[in-house]
């Protein structure tokens, strides 16, 4: 009956622990990693990143724009809008001195003359001067010449619309620039010149002779153009462009302790013609084609060291890591639990055990008493032996009742810690000749053959008397107890490797290996049905165990079932004795 429930109590413990815990944790681990499997066939995390990308691009965009007019907008001011050649020549040099970032200044005019839907551009002519710094450099000079002539071929048809493109941006209140870029090679390498275009702004209705527009000469059309330096784009302009958007805190950008690295290159080419610092080449993750301030220019921005596919792959492997691990501790956390709770389980059912056994020892000494004396008080009995027997008995079952009291006693003040020794030096042979002498009797009633063996080189030792006879005892009453044809009992004591060795031995039912390590525990009894049959309360051997430790010895137990078993315990010898 006590097996069928326990094993509905730790089945319902098992359900319990599943539905409160692995349940739940099972659910959420499977929700995770189905999320994770998720993100991974989405790309979702490949693609978040590239949108951080492609929002630092436009950023380095929208600040290259600003940047860009900011410088430009004073030298429009300046810009001169007609006039005679040689004082507009005069006028471009001084702009150009004032920024040396531009190389060369043009101003083109033109009369436009409309034929309804067509038009064409009379009487234009083209006024250039190149940075003054730079007017010992023949070479320079020369190809400035070149690259100016070549807008001169395309201007008297393409101004009209440069300048109509220019007035709608002045209209929607954008700065009113226009851009044009291109590559050349120069001495083997790519250089990207970017020439900027305007109107010069107009001067006061006071003066018409010298108005770009309105009044008599409405169809005047008046383009300025400036050239940007391509070393000072390179050495100074994308540089500062880049570091002040790589330093700001986009999102992008603050999420990841690795800071990504930017560069500028061709169409054309994957080589960077302008690098962030600590650009390490590879390919970019994200690219981006500028299309208003520097046509024909690419940004392209990465990470150092790493791509966005291995940032990824890393991510979801972290992930995984921490959900392994998570798993682990949470498998643990059950085990742990699951182990706490059946051994909680175990000693409930084993403390229900003891108080139906103790019951039952206290209950058979007391009626036996009870029967005897009872008798006794008749006064039938006629024979005086009968009278002898029955005195011896009842002092039996009151022995064996104290000895039983005596052990709970012990056990809840050890339970308590509360158990307290006294030791003193003492003769264990004659503890132990004593202690047999008056149990003698009862082991020979009961049919055993028993055998003592007490050394004669015991030194005296110091010990607790009655703890040490109470754990003699407690052996031989199992002894008596656990044996059922072979009847019999050894008791030795003797001196061997710096201990007294105290020897109970029995020929009776043995123990399993198994549980060998456990019948020292409270209220241990073997599972052996043999067992069940004889009363016991489980304390005993724990008591012993406690008892010699507390000297500073232990217990040990040889057993082999059907054929008995020795119990040993062994107290160290006082080294000063
Ligand atoms: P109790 O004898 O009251 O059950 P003990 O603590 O003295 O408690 O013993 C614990 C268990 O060890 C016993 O229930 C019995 O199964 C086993 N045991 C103890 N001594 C012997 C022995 N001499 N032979 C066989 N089994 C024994």
């Amino acid at each position: 009956m006590s097996k069928k429930w326990r094993i509905t109590d730790r089945t319902r413990l098992l359900l319990t622990l599943e539905l409160a815990i692995i349940l739940p944790a099972a659910s959420l681990m499977a929700f995770s990693i189905g999320n994770l499997h998720h993100i991974q066939r989405d790309k979702a995390i490949e693609a978040a990143i590239q949108r951080d990308f492609t929002s630092v691009l436009k950023i380095a965009e929208k600040r290259s724009w600003i940047k860009a007019t900011e410088m430009l907008a004073p030298l429009r001011e300046e810009f001169p809008c007609t006039g005679e050649p040689a004082q507009v020549k005069r006028k471009l040099e001084s702009i150009l001195a004032a920024h040396p970032e531009f190389l060369y200044a043009v101003l083109f005019q033109g009369v436009k003359v409309d034929l309804g839907k067509e038009h064409f551009l009379k009487d234009h002519f083209l006024i250039w001067r190149s940075q003054p710094a730079r007017d010992r450099d023949e070479e320079f000079q020369k190809r400035v010449a070149e690259l100016v002539n070549v807008p001169a071929k395309w201007l008297p048809a393409e101004a009209p619309d440069l300048v109509e493109k220019l007035g709608a941006m002045a209209k929607k209140e954008e700065m009113p620039f226009g851009f044009y870029g291109f590559w050349i090679t120069q001495n083997d390498h790519p250089y990207y010149w970017n020439i900027a275009y305007f109107v010069p702004p107009e001067v006061s209705e006071d003066s018409p002779e010298t108005s770009c527009s309105g009044g008599a000469s409405s169809e005047l059309l008046t383009l300025g153009f400036v050239a940007f330096d391509p070393d000072y784009l390179r050495g100074t302009f994308f540089p500062a462009v880049m570091s002040s958007v790589l330093a700001s805190k986009s999102s992008a950008l603050r999420s990841d302790a690795n800071p990504p690295v930017m560069m500028v290159h061709a169409p054309k080419s994957s080589t960077p013609w302008v690098s962030s610092a600590n650009w390490d080449g590879g390919k970019p993750e994200v690219e981006r084609a500028s299309m208003d301030v520097f046509p024909d220019i690419v940004f392209a921005i990465k990470y150092p060291g790493t791509t966005i596919d291995e940032i990824s792959a890393r991510l979801l492997r972290y992930n995984y890591l921490v959900l392994a691990a998570l798993s682990i501790v949470l498998a643990g956390g059950i085990f742990l639990t699951y182990r706490n709770i059946s051994r909680e389980m175990n000693l409930a059912r084993l403390k229900s055990d003891f108080v139906a056994n103790v019951s039952h020892e206290l209950r058979t000494p007391l009626a036996l008493i009870r029967l005897y004396a009872e008798t006794l008080e008749l006064g039938r009995l006629t024979a005086q032996e009968k009278y002898q027997e029955y005195f011896r008995i009842i002092r039996e079952e009151s022995e064996r009742l104290t000895a039983l009291i005596n052990n709970i006693l012990d056990f809840s003040r050890i339970e308590a810690g509360r158990k307290e020794y006294d030791f003193k030096e003492t003769d264990l042979a004659e503890l132990v000749r004593s202690t047999l002498d008056s149990y003698r009797f009862q082991i020979e009633q009961n049919g055993f053959a028993f055998e003592e063996s007490i050394a004669s080189n015991i030194p005296p030792i110091s010990v607790d008397r009655e703890a040490i006879a109470r754990s003699l005892l407690n052996l031989v009453n199992n002894a008596l107890k656990y044996s059922k044809d072979q009847k019999f009992i050894g008791v030795s004591l003797y001196r061997a490797n710096g201990s007294v060795k105290l020897e109970v031995r029995d020929r009776g039912i043995g123990i399993p290996p198994n549980e060998q390590d456990r019948i020292f525990e409270k209220f241990y009894r073997c599972g052996d049905p043999l067992v069940h049959n004889v009363k016991g309360s489980g304390l005993g051997l724990s008591l012993v165990r406690h008892i010699a430790r507390a000297h500073g010895g232990d217990v040990s137990v040889e057993s082999v079932p059907q054929k008995g078993s020795k119990f040993t315990i062994a107290l160290p010898i006082d080294p000063t004795a």
